[in-house]
């Protein structure tokens, strides 16, 4: 598995340290999330494939640069925090097609993950799949939506899965690691910082506590 770090991105990083101050309100952490979105995204999108090619200007004819799969763009949802980071992301390929899924975590010990609904779009061996969810903790919740795509929609595998999030635990890359073998599939995963441990509730600690609440002003 690929892991793109952001760590050489302060702009990213002014970011992630203003979604992970407590003072911050919903108002600012939806705005923020947003941002990054669109950011992350141009990061993702500077690694895409392009082709040289030629355009004419109004005086002659320049070099240019063509997108080959910005067409071929899959994003997937996982609600609900995810709804304002892919708003973001959608800036930066309007085109794309979109996803929605809805992931439940148990209770501890097990975290068993239940997908409730999910509706997206059909995956081709052109597609590059974006999965955005912005904490990756334990890594269950993506586990069960890898599953799922890979085995329900995907009539042949995409050409990659991107797993774009915020802030990662090391036992939910290390659980990618292990989906990613057990599928037969590629997957880079895009990341804002990765944090040291996760708590007994299965939130990263330091974190930013949860981010679905956050940003919708939800309190249990
Ligand atoms: N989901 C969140 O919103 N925060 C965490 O720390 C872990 C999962």
């Amino acid at each position: 598995m690929r892991v793109v770090e952001f760590k050489d991105r302060p702009v990213l990083q002014e970011i992630i340290t203003n979604l992970r101050d407590k003072n911050t309100g919903r108002v600012k952490f939806r705005k923020l999330l947003q941002r990054y979105g669109r950011y992350g995204g141009y990061e993702i999108a500077n690694k895409i494939e392009y082709r040289e090619g030629e355009v004419e200007t109004p005086l002659g004819i320049a070099k240019g640069t063509f997108p080959l799969d910005k067409e071929n763009v899959v994003i997937i949802k996982v609600l609900r925090a995810a709804i304002p980071m892919a708003e973001g992301l959608v800036k930066v390929f309007p085109k794309a097609r979109l996803g929605f899924i809805t992931a439940k975590r148990g209770e501890a010990p097990s975290f068993k993950i239940e997908v409730a609904y999910s509706n997206i779009p059909h995956i081709t061996n052109r597609d590059i799949v974006i999965i955005v969810d912005p904490m990756l903790a334990t890594g269950s919740t993506m586990e069960a939506i890898l599953r799922k795509i890979v085995k329900e929609y995907g009539e042949r595998k995409a050409k990659q899965y991107i797993v774009f999030s915020l802030i990662a635990a090391k036992e939910g890359i290390e659980r990618l690691k292990k989906v990613e073998e057990e599928l037969n599939i590629e997957i880079t995963l895009y990341i804002g910082a990765i944090d040291e441990k996760l708590n007994e509730k299965g939130y990263i600690v330091p974190g930013l506590g949860d981010a679905g609440d956050r940003a919708f002003g939800t309190t249990h």
